[in-house]
């Protein structure tokens, strides 16, 4: 009885990860995140066109095509899925992306934290088949605990990476034992929570196999968030116009480094409504020990003075207490301009959006604090956006620090956990990761779209 493995995204691509696990052994059958494709959608699709149906994403390889697999909302007659799991590693698109698109028959679990990241996102975003989580079966869990599917048993262990809340699997077949690295690296903010994943493969004996993740096998920079943060304090200070300074919404370490720039330089934060949602989502995460950023009087939120307020604005009004009206907080376009000096407007995805409201004052800076153009949450146009910081006269600093494991570290976690095969995924470079780890004795598969694998113990 064996393990069958069949990569539906993530083989030669960074992101859209979907990963069928078959155990035949238990007659179990589920997937190991369900991400959106950047690279399918950058091959069929530029803005103003987007997917306009599920039949769509599967008709451009999107999403595989699964009998039963997806959710139906006109037909309540539907027939349940097969899959008896998800596995959610992390709220990131490139992992949690299709998720609303599958059959309600199905559980999906997470952690306790990627669920509130993963449904503030959703609750804002403006409806559509592909952003609908409406009976969704969410199931949660934290490190220790172990989540049952079927006879399957499967360990979520957390790992560092640049979202809150991320973790990695150890999975537990009838006839093999597998690890599923998730998105992790080493050098961020907190390399203990990856140690314990190592630690707990390692006590576990050798696993057969790993999916690990080598985004940056071909090229990585030696950054840590602490350089970061220290980068974006001295331009911000040397900068006497507005700043913008550009990050994932769900990167808090992020968050941290550009506000200790911003206060060390006696500047305030500009956040937009969007942001200010996801952030409380994450304050909510207990564990996490995040400051409170609605009682935080330093942080603003952006006003665009809209006629009618945005659903992220409703959202933040509604809430008990309103966020909104917590204190006189709002800043509009015309403050900016009145005292750019004064703050740092946060912005994401390259938002060009954001540029056209408030029509920054010339003489500014743009701090790029995000990877580019690759984002796993939303792809950045960089060239028009490089166009709409010349037109408005303002010059792009970059700082950032890569979410992801470096090459030699990489290395070093496989020789720890010393399986007896390796596949790599969330990588554009899976060859060059087989040479790369081949000295270490351990044996590199490399998988191909939708070609199942059999793995034996
Ligand atoms: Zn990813
Ligand atoms: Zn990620």
């Amino acid at each position: 009885m064996t393990v069958i493995i069949t990569i539906h995204g993530g083989a030669g691509e960074i992101g859209a990860n979907k990963i069928l696990v078959e155990d035949k052994g238990h007659e179990i059958k589920f997937f190991l995140d369900f991400g959106k494709s950047f690279e399918t959608m950058r091959e069929f699709y530029d803005f103003p066109v987007a997917p306009r149906s599920l039949a769509e994403l599967i008709q451009v390889g999107a999403t595989p095509d699964i009998p039963h697999l997806y959710h139906h909302p006109d037909n309540p007659q539907q027939q349940s899925s097969d899959i008896d799991a998800v596995l959610l590693s992390h709220a990131h698109t490139d992992h949690s992306g299709y998720i609303p698109l599958l059959n309600r028959s199905i559980p999906i679990y997470m952690g306790e934290c990627t669920q509130r990241i993963f449904e503030a996102r959703l609750q804002g975003a403006r409806s559509f088949f592909d952003t609908d989580i409406e009976g969704l079966q969410i199931q949660t869990f934290k490190t220790g605990d172990r989540v049952k599917i079927g006879s399957v048993e499967v360990q979520p262990v957390h790992v560092d990476h640049s979202i809150p809340a991320a973790y990695g699997f150890i999975i537990h077949c009838s006839e093999a034992s597998i690890v599923y690295t998730g998105d992790f690296r080493r050098h961020g903010t907190r390399p203990d929570l990856t140690q314990d994943l190592i630690d707990a493969v390692q006590d576990g004996g050798e696993p057969d196999l790993v999916l690990c993740e080598g985004t940056n096998i071909a090229r990585a920079e030696i950054t840590n968030e602490q350089e970061v943060q220290e980068k974006a304090t001295t331009i911000i200070g040397e900068c006497k116009n507005l700043a913008i300074a550009d990050f994932s919404e769900t990167d808090f370490d992020r968050f941290r480094s550009i506000q200790t720039a911003a206060q060390t330089n006696n500047r305030k934060l500009v956040i937009e409504p969007r942001r200010m949602w996801i952030l409380h989502a994450i304050n909510q995460c207990r564990e996490l020990k995040t400051p409170n950023i609605a009682k935080d009087l330093e942080i603003h939120w952006f006003d665009a003075s809209k006629k009618r307020l945005s659903k992220y604005e409703r959202l933040l009004q509604e809430a008990d207490p309103p966020l909104l009206e917590f204190s006189n907080r709002g800043i509009s376009a015309t403050d900016l301009h009145e005292h750019p000096e004064q703050y740092v407007f946060c912005s994401s995805f390259g938002s060009i959006s954001a540029i056209q409201r408030i029509k920054p004052p010339e003489s500014g800076i743009y701090l790029l604090s995000s990877s580019e153009p690759f984002n796993e949450e939303s792809e950045i146009n960089f060239d028009k956006l490089l166009n709409w910081l010349a037109l408005s006269g303002l010059t792009m600093y970059s700082a950032h620090c890569s979410g992801h494991i470096h090459p030699i570290q990489l290395y070093q976690t496989l020789e720890e956990m010393r399986p007896k095969c390796v596949l790599p995924i969330h990588t554009e470079a899976p060859q060059l990761f087989r040479k790369f780890i081949q000295a270490s004795g351990i044996r590199v598969q490399v998988p191909k779209p939708g070609v199942p694998l059999k793995i034996d113990s």
